[in-house]
């Protein structure tokens, strides 16, 4: 039987779903109206934070967020390397310079230490990478002194402690790109603050760095989250903790089956409750192992086997010769295996016996 790398599907939700797309289309407001306003105050409430601005996608969100931080052209924002490549391009669109941290190859996520030794005088914000579904370490690294902003667009409904993903640093952005936990039906994103006044120029970056749509008072962006795909999430939004507990169900049966006899199992972070976006394994030799598992018609793949600072894009951020032994380490030997909030336990057992085979 084959196995898809991504078990999720909205297909039971197809009747609602169309349903409040025509509401819309009925109702005649495309873009800011009562589904985004709506939609806002809900995954605020749900997160317990008090401003939720809806975004077109998750990498506005980045450029957005920092900006309304106040990060301007030349400031330094640090980032990990191991990430989607959003990450940094959201800080450089923002005028930032990236300056690259490391990351712990066994939670994926940068730690207090790691972000410490790229700081200079000139850090503006930390960019904490809630990677895979896992939580960085944001509270420690508020202790730090700069403002933090969480890139929660793995990471919707998991927790660090008290709080939820997406409320612990300075601000969070999310994405709700399809494949994402929380998705909606094409590109979608928010920022997530407590502080007033970075709520207030979110809202404003996303519409033209206007208040009033009268008077401009900042270049800013056409990026806002429209009313079909608010309507969406607003439906989807009280499935998300149903659906993170199925995706942690299959974590628990991947290693009930004994996937850690064959690969290192991913390690929710201290005090961290992990949402699985995706279920990342490390080994030795992962390209062979996607290889056996592809032979048997079992969905792997590496997601950032060339790490941001080694991209064409953005290498030249690198100073010359930056070590960054832990990214290279998860680069290297990174696999995900499948996941999705409709894995079945036969699934689970036949992708461990596939791994059990190709670790011979
Ligand atoms: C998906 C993602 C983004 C970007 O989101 P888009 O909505 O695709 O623009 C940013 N950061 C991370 C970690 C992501 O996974």
């Amino acid at each position: 039987m084959a196995v898809s790398l991504f078990a999720s599907s909205l297909e039971a939700y197809k009747p609602r779903l169309a349903e409040a797309l025509a509401q819309v289309v009925d109702a005649g407001r495309y873009i800011l109206g009562p589904e985004v306003e709506a939609f806002e105050e809900e995954l605020a409430r749900y997160l317990g934070a008090r401003h939720c601005v809806g975004v077109g996608n998750g990498t506005d969100a980045i450029t957005i967020a920092l900006r309304a931080l106040g990060v301007e052209p030349g400031d330094e924002v640090i980032c990990p390397s191991f990430t989607f490549y959003a990450t940094v391009e959201g800080a450089v669109n923002a005028g930032a310079t990236p300056v690259y941290c490391d990351i712990d190859p066994h939670t994926f996520c940068v730690t207090p230490e790691t972000v410490r030794a790229a700081m200079t005088p000139r850090t503006k914000a930390i960019v904490a990478v809630d990677l895979f579904g896992n939580v960085a370490p944001t509270d420690e690294l508020a202790e730090l002194g700069v403002p933090v902003l969480e890139d929660a667009a793995q990471a919707a409904g998991a927790r660090l402690r008290e709080g939820m993903a997406g409320a612990l640093g300075d601000a969070a952005t999310f994405s709700f790109f399809p494949s994402k936990n929380l998705p909606c039906l094409g590109d979608g994103g928010a920022v997530v603050t407590d502080d007033d006044e970075v709520a207030k120029r979110a809202r404003r970056l996303r519409f033209h760095g206007s208040d009033d749509k009268k008077t401009f008072v900042e270049v800013g962006y056409n990026s806002r989250l429209d009313e079909m795909q608010a309507a969406v999430l607003r439906i989807l939004l009280p499935e998300l903790d149903g659906w993170n507990a199925s995706r942690r169900a299959a974590a628990q049966s991947y290693a009930r089956h004994g996937l850690g006899e064959y690969a290192e199992l991913p390690e929710p972070a201290p005090g961290a409750e992990h949402v699985y976006h995706l279920y990342v394994v490390r080994h030795e030799r992962a390209g062979r192992l996607r290889d056996v598992l592809a032979a048997r018609g079992i969905g792997a793949r590496a997601y950032y086997r060339t790490p941001i600072h080694r991209q064409p894009a953005t290498a030249g951020y690198a100073p010359a010769g930056l070590e960054l032994p832990g990214t290279d380490e998860a680069a290297r030997t990174h696999l995900a295996l499948p996941m999705g909030t409709q894995l079945s336990d036969g699934a689970v057992r036949e992708v461990v016996q596939a791994c059990a085979s190709g670790s011979t």
